[in-house]
């Protein structure tokens, strides 16, 4: 049974492929930092994209966690039980006019911001929404919703931070385990995608629902995160929910500096395995003896 006032943490990752040397390594740091707050670690299937995910590489999930020796909390959570949970969330913040319909597409974006080479891009790299549909007519909307056209929803960014109308922060760790202040930049992503066209959610509205309902106090992930947690503050101002401590860790990086991932083809946990390498050696090699 999960025991609520414990420190909670969550290792949270993505059945689309095996799992890596950068997913030991994070979860690993879960492990570390669970122990030191003497807490809990949940394990979290992120599954919301249902076309790239797969039952077999959940199955793999467990079976590599649980060859590095690494022990969850069960129930084993997954996205995919929650989609409702997340349309409420959605519908909720579009009633109170924080998030609005998009009906562009991104060629029809890129044809808006092709024009200025300076136009400013968030923090992925992907140009700032420019704004096409947030003044469309309220007739107008509903009549492309009536005939079926499916929209994005967007942040209101303008609105949002009226309404949360404070500083936003939080509490970062990094790796050294000290504490220090950050300040949230949430309008670095401008009017971002929050219910995504093809899921009635995203990953940024998913991550703070999942970390309010299952009570965590520590997320610990990797640095490519970090300036997402801006956007995580913001909505979990707008929804009333506490923020947990983030813990951002490096990201292990191949011989060409490019970050492992499954894209790159990173070294999969079961080769490994499978060449004969032990638990202790991996976690030794990855700094944890
Ligand atoms: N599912 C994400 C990943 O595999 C982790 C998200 C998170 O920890 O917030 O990178």
């Amino acid at each position: 049974m999960t025991t609520s006032h414990l420190p909670t943490l969550r290792f949270a990752p993505s059945p689309n492929g095996y799992l890596h040397l950068g997913h030991a390594y994070s979860a690993l740091q879960n492990e570390r930092v669970a122990r030191k707050l003497g807490g809990q670690l949940l394990l979290r299937i992120e599954n919301i994209d249902l076309d790239r995910c797969r039952r077999e590489y959940e199955a793999a999930i467990f079976e590599d966690l649980s060859w590095l020796g690494i022990t969850w909390q069960e129930p084993v959570r997954r996205q995919s039980e929650h989609f409702s949970d997340y349309a409420c969330t959605l519908e909720g913040l579009t009633e109170r006019g924080l998030l609005y319909p998009c009906f562009c597409s991104r060629t029809e974006i890129a044809r808006v911001v092709n024009g200025s080479p300076d136009w400013p891009r968030d923090p992925d790299g992907t140009p700032l929404y420019p704004g096409t549909c947030k003044h469309m007519s309220a007739d107008e909307r509903a009549q492309r919703l009536a005939a079926g056209q499916h929209a994005a929803l967007r942040i209101n960014m303008d609105e949002a931070l009226a309404v949360a109308g404070m500083r936003l922060g939080w509490c970062e760790f990094g790796e050294e385990d000290q504490p220090r202040d950050i300040t949230a930049e949430p309008a670095l992503w401008g009017d971002a995608v929050i219910g995504r066209r093809d899921i009635p959610t995203s990953y940024h509205i998913a991550v703070v629902v999942d970390d309010h309902i299952q009570k965590i106090t520590d997320v610990v992930r990797g640095q490519d995160l970090f300036n997402a947690t801006s956007l995580h503050r913001l909505l979990q101002a707008l929804l009333g929910f506490d923020a947990p401590r983030y813990h951002h860790h490096k990201l292990l990086r191949d011989k060409g500096g490019e970050k492992l991932s499954k894209s790159t083809r990173a070294k999969a946990i079961r080769s490994l395995r499978l060449e004969g390498v032990s638990p202790i050696e991996l976690r030794r090699r990855l700094g944890f003896a």
